[in-house]
């Protein structure tokens, strides 16, 4: 393995060095921005980081290049936005993603677990939680321990990863039957030298029968969402899940926002396409099927540069094709099998195809610059 395993998220309080400083990940609370948090974290990317923020993979914000001196004050601009947990044990338990598209009481549970987590037993650092309770599951490739979804009768169930069942629960004992499950994860032996997984446990033969007897299936999975209107608003992506503080603070004058795990955001209420530059609003944009890690120089674990690799070569990409550019084997930017993925290695770029980046390549020491045409590789 030629990348270094962190075994834990970084966070606000806990950041994580990069080539261009520190990264601060924000994790909204409830994933949701009101327009003052996402205001007041545009002002905080200008005045204490590069003035860059990433989306991530797991619906959170993060402000670049940040130094050791100016991590305080910006651990104090946000906290004033009601953005910071108590202490960094919190805010590693706060690993939960909610879909974009939840409703009052999914909001209220988003809001319960975390209260109910500062007294679970501790868990593993990427131990996390999805509340994936729109009308059907829309996250079904994004990873996570414990889950709550719908079936197709409108149940809301509860389902350890690795089972297809869920339980149905209540709505005034979902939080707690969500940290009875954790714990069961725990005492049933799913965690060895501080890490572990629930689908790892369950595919060990385990199964939390007793505490909770899965029973329903989940609603069938919609495909991942795109660029548009929905019900709830308008869903605006970036390539590679990057805009500048400037981008954000304009998009926050349109409306509360909505961070979801797709890299994209979505504005509360908003019925039409904003009138700015460097968004993704056309679900045809190719740059939405391609991912690219921040790689060199932003990266210290990088062996090359990605993104202007992605972005020259996005425009073969066809419409129902992925292609991922990573700075090393751990695809920090598409943890899921690509159609393309290309890897930067000491000796030049790896070739995988219909893999992860971390795959055996088929291909090594390929040249970017001799990189002209994909349409044999697709
Ligand atoms: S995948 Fe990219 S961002 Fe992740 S560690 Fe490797 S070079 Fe860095």
């Amino acid at each position: 393995m030629s990348f270094k395993v962190q075994g834990w998220c970084p966070g606000a309080l806990r950041p994580m060095a990069s080539g261009d400083g520190l990264v601060v990940r924000v994790r909204p609370p409830s994933g949701r921005l009101t327009q003052a948090q996402a205001m007041g974290i545009a002002k905080a990317a200008r005045r204490y980081g590069n003035g860059l923020i990433d989306l991530s993979g797991r619906a959170n914000v993060q402000l670049r290049g940040v130094t050791p001196e100016t991590h305080t004050p910006l651990i104090t601009a946000l906290t004033a936005l009601d953005l910071i947990d108590a202490n960094v044990a919190s805010e590693t338990r706060r690993n939960i993603i909610v879909t974009p598209f939840a409703d009052a009481t999914t909001y209220r549970l988003a809001e319960e677990l975390p209260r109910r987590l500062n007294d679970a037993p501790e868990l593993p650092g990427k131990f996390g939680f999805i509340l994936d309770c729109g009308a059907a599951p829309v996250m079904s490739d994004i990873q996570a321990d414990i889950r709550f979804e719908r079936s197709a009768d409108g149940q809301r169930i509860l389902r350890a990863a690795g089972c297809d069942l869920g339980a149905p629960v209540r709505e005034d004992e979902a939080a707690e039957a969500a940290i009875a499950l954790a714990t069961w994860f725990l005492e049933a032996g799913g965690v060895t030298d501080g890490r572990g997984r629930m689908a790892q446990l369950i595919a060990e033969g385990a199964r939390p029968e007793g505490m909770l007897t899965p029973r329903i299936a989940p609603a069938p999975a919609l495909p991942r969402p795109e660029p548009g209107r929905t019900p709830h608003g308008a869903l605006i992506g970036f390539a590679f899940g990057q805009m500048d503080a400037d981008r954000l603070n304009a998009l926050a004058m349109l409306g509360p926002i909505r961070v979801t795990p797709w890299r994209m955001v979505l504005i509360e209420g908003l019925t039409e396409r904003p009138r700015l530059d460097g968004l993704i609003t056309d679900p045809a944009d190719p740059l939405l099927r391609v991912h690219a890690c921040t790689g060199a120089p932003g990266c210290l674990q990088a062996h090359g540069p990605t993104r202007d690799l992605a972005r020259r070569l996005a425009p073969q990409v066809p419409r129902h094709k992925t292609l991922h550019v990573s700075g090393c084997a751990k695809g920090c930017a598409w943890p899921l099998p690509a159609d393309l993925t290309f890897v930067a290695t000491s000796g030049g770029l790896d070739l995988i195809r219909k893999g992860r980046a971390a795959d055996r390549p088929e291909r090594s020491g390929i040249s970017a610059s001799d990189l002209t045409s994909l349409s044999e590789l697709f």
